[in-house]
This record gives C-alpha cells, sequence and structure tokens, in this order.
C-alpha cells in the first residue's frame, strides 16, 4: 500500500506540473505513466522474492544448515521454512565474495545469511539495506587487509562487512561459548542504521532506550571489573557492548537471563524474540 501511495503522489507531482504547462490530458497522462514506472521500479524485489519462493529450498543448503545452525535445527516445522525463505532472500539480494570479488563456497554464504537471519527474525518484514557489499577473508586478517593480523570481522560506516571464515565457522562450531562474529557483526549493522554505531540501535524500542542507556552504563563497570558475564570487549565502547551483548543473547540465553535479567528483558524487547525459552525447549545436546 505504502508503494502505491508513494507512486500516485510522485505522478500525480509530476503530472501536475507538466499539466500547468501543457494542459490536463497531458498532465493526467504523465502522471499515470510515471506512477506505473515507480511501482515497477520498486517493486522488483518484490517480485524477484516471490519468484524465489515458488522453486524447492536446495536440499543442499537444507543439510549445511541443519549441520551448522543450531538455531535453525530447533525451529519448528513452518519456522524452518521462513528461515530458508529468509536466507535464500539474503544470498540472493546481496553481494558476498572473497577478496577481490574471488567466488566465495555456498557453505560460507548461507553461514553469513544465517548469521543476519537470526539475528532479525523476531522482525518480520524487516529488510537489510543492499548497500554493503560482503567480503570473505580466508583467515583473520589486519587493518590493511592483509593476512596475520587478529581482526575476526569487521562492518565498515559506509562500506563493506567483512569477516574471517574460520571465525565464522568457529562461531557456529562453538559450544555455545558467547562467542559468534557473525551475530556480532550483524548487531553492528543494525546499530549503524541511523549513520553511527553507539549501542542504541534505532529499531530498539523508544521505551526501552532509557534503561538501556542505563544498564549498558552499570554493566560495563561490571565488565572493567571482571565481574560481568560479557566478556572484556564489551566494555571498549558502546557499539561493542551491544554486539557483545548481542552475540550472548543468542548464543547463551539462558546464562545471561539468568546472571543480567533485565539486559536479557530488554535484549528480547529489541529483537523481538526469546532465545531463553527457545533454549529450554530445545532437546539437550
Ligand atoms: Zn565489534
Amino acid at each position: 500500500m505504502r508503494l502505491w501511495g508513494l507512486s500516485l503522489a510522485i505522478g500525480t507531482l509530476a503530472g501536475g506540473l507538466l499539466g500547468l504547462r501543457f494542459g490536463w490530458i497531458t498532465g493526467v497522462a504523465v502522471g499515470v505513466v510515471s506512477a506505473l514506472g515507480v511501482v515497477f521500479f520498486l517493486g522488483r524485489r518484490d517480485r524477484r522474492r516471490e519468484a524465489l519462493e515458488k522453486a524447492p529450498f536446495p536440499e543442499a543448503w537444507r543439510a549445511t544448515l541443519e549441520e551448522w545452525v543450531d538455531y535453525y535445527r530447533d525451529l519448528d516445522e513452518p519456522e524452518k521454512r521462513r528461515f530458508e525463505q529468509e536466507v535464500r532472500w539474503f544470498v540472493d539480494e546481496q553481494v558476498i565474495t572473497g577478496p577481490r570479488g574471488a567466488e566465495v563456497e555456498d557453505e560460507l554464504k548461507l553461514l553469513v545469511a544465517a548469521s543476519a537471519v537470526v539475528v532479525m527474525f523476531g522482525r518480520r518484514g524487516f529488510r537489510y539495506p543492499k548497500l554493503r557489499d560482503i567480503v570473505i577473508y580466508d583467515r583473520s586478517f589486519d587493518e590493511e587487509y592483509g593476512d596475520g593480523g587478529n581482526i575476526l570481522g569487521m562492518v565498515h560506516g559506509q562500506g563493506p562487512i567483512l569477516f574471517s571464515a574460520r571465525s565464522l565457522r568457529q562461531g557456529f562450531r562453538g559450544e555455545h561459548d558467547g562467542h559468534n562474529v557473525g551475530y556480532h557483526e550483524f548487531a553492528h549493522v543494525l546499530d549503524f542504521d541511523q549513520g553511527r554505531a553507539d549501542g542504541v540501535p534505532g529499531f530498539m524500542p523508544w521505551a526501552a532506550v532509557h534503561p538501556w542507556l542505563k544498564v549498558m552504563h552499570d554493566e560495563t563497570s561490571r565488565v572493567e571489573r571482571g565481574r560481568s558475564v560479557l566478556r572484556q570487549y564489551a566494555a571498549k565502547n558502546e557499539a561493542e557492548f551491544f554486539a557483545v551483548a548481542t552475540e550472548m543473547f543468542f548464543e547463551r540465553p539462558e546464562k545471561l537471563q539468568q546472571e543480567q535479567p533485565e539486559l536479557y528483558a530488554l535484549l528480547e524487547e529489541t529483537y523481538g524474540q526469546h532465545p531463553a525459552e527457545r533454549a529450554k525447549r530445545a532437546p539437550k545436546k
């Protein structure tokens, strides 16, 4: 509906302006044509998504998700289908390559997509902007993207999202240790939504912002004293606090809820998900 409204507004404006100069028939004609043009242009992504929805999800992709992504494995069947759909759209719409545009294997693409989908699974209809290329390096990299540094992932303010393949795999292989570079970097992407990352993403419910700032402040001082469930890196700045807390929220939700119920509840509200409940229901591995 919003699409039609916007198109109509643009069409009417274009038509009106021309109508002033060339008479109303020309004005109306131009208005209708430009409205249709805008609908066509803005609807491309929807049409592509619909076409993808009709094709069966690749079995090899399903096997990869089953093998690697606990979050997916614990979903019920309808939710699994929804997860697959989101993964497929993400892989289709985002540019995911190795350095200098090199091809990367499907398994890595799927781990990136799964990270993005897990983080936003509670917010139906959310769409990641298509603005950032995603580049996967074999190992960790340094500030100049050379080998051998200790950076596992990185999001630039305006530019690409970078991952090390090894740490991406480790994040999903880890024994729910609170580390997942995929969740971490997508938390940054969401936090960057208003131009800068400040630990308060724009989609955080308005009523949660003030309590969140307080929890973030208090918990940071506990991190600094080594008394927090969050790892040291969370104390680096607000953006890292949000990203590290997000990793913990999805990787060890029960632990986070137990140790810091208020922080957990605010993230629950923000992400629209209840991973601790799900963890209780899931069969123990
Ligand atoms: Zn970070």
